[in-house]
């Protein structure tokens, strides 16, 4: 059995610090806290961290910059802290590896869940079972999936958008249907979110193909978008 989870908490204001360590340890977890972006690496390299909550808002370094190069060095759960729309749409946007976030101001409770919920799915991570779909191989136990051959790197909400996709290859999904399907428990969400992730998505598979690669993903104007299969 593994041992107490234990999860490092990035943050740079004490009383969210303490909060959050709070809450974590009431709900039987063990936490740790740094208050510079630059510590997290070494620390996480160090081992025994399950986990990395990391404020986006850092003295030393941008918590978008800990990630990047967390994630060089290790696939450790991240659950970012934003303070302002403008951080959460970098979060959305960017290439960054994270799994999940919070918008602050947040409840602990809040915060707890999504530990919770990420924690669990890396527990239950089940023998990969790869079904085949023309050029992808999709695990979906392991929330995973690949493209020519190359595992994409994906985002929880990326992988959603491709894993729906996928379970109706050539079909025209709309915008309102992925975000039911994908987004169904998010609070801070609109079309532009689902553009935006089409567009990383898009570079993902782009990246992942290569030379020979196309766009697999067709938008219909005004409509949504389908995935090109076969043919
Ligand atoms: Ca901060």
């Amino acid at each position: 059995m593994p041992s107490t989870p234990t999860i490092l908490i990035a943050e740079d204001e004490p009383a969210i610090a303490d909060t959050v360590a709070y809450a974590l340890r009431a709900e039987g977890h063990a936490a740790e806290h740094v208050l510079l972006g630059g510590a997290v690496v070494p620390r996480v390299q160090a081992g025994g961290i399950d986990l990395v909550v990391l404020d986006v808002g850092l003295p030393d370094m941008s918590g978008f910059d800990v990630c990047r190069a967390l994630r060089v060095v290790s696939d450790v759960p991240v659950i970012f802290l934003t303070a302002r729309q403008g951080e959460l749409d970098r979060v959305l946007g960017l290439e960054l590896g994270a799994d999940d976030y919070v918008v602050k101001p947040f409840s602990p409770r809040e915060l707890v869940a999504r530990v919770r919920a990420r924690l669990r799915r890396k527990t239950q991570a089940a023998p990969a079972r790869w079904q085949c779909i023309d050029a992808f191989e999709l695990d979906r136990p392991g929330r995973r999936i690949r493209y020519r051959g190359q595992l994409l790197d994906l985002t929880r909400y990326e992988y959603g958008v491709l894993e729906a996709l996928l379970a109706r290859p050539g079909a025209v999904l709309s915008r309102a249907q992925l975000m039911d399907q994908v987004w169904a428990d998010a609070v801070d969400s609109s079309d532009r979110t689902v553009d935006t992730h089409i567009k990383t998505l898009r570079a993902k598979l782009q990246a992942a193909a290569g030379e020979s690669g196309g766009d697999p993903i067709r938008t219909h104007r005004g409509i949504g978008y389908s995935l090109d299969v076969g043919g």
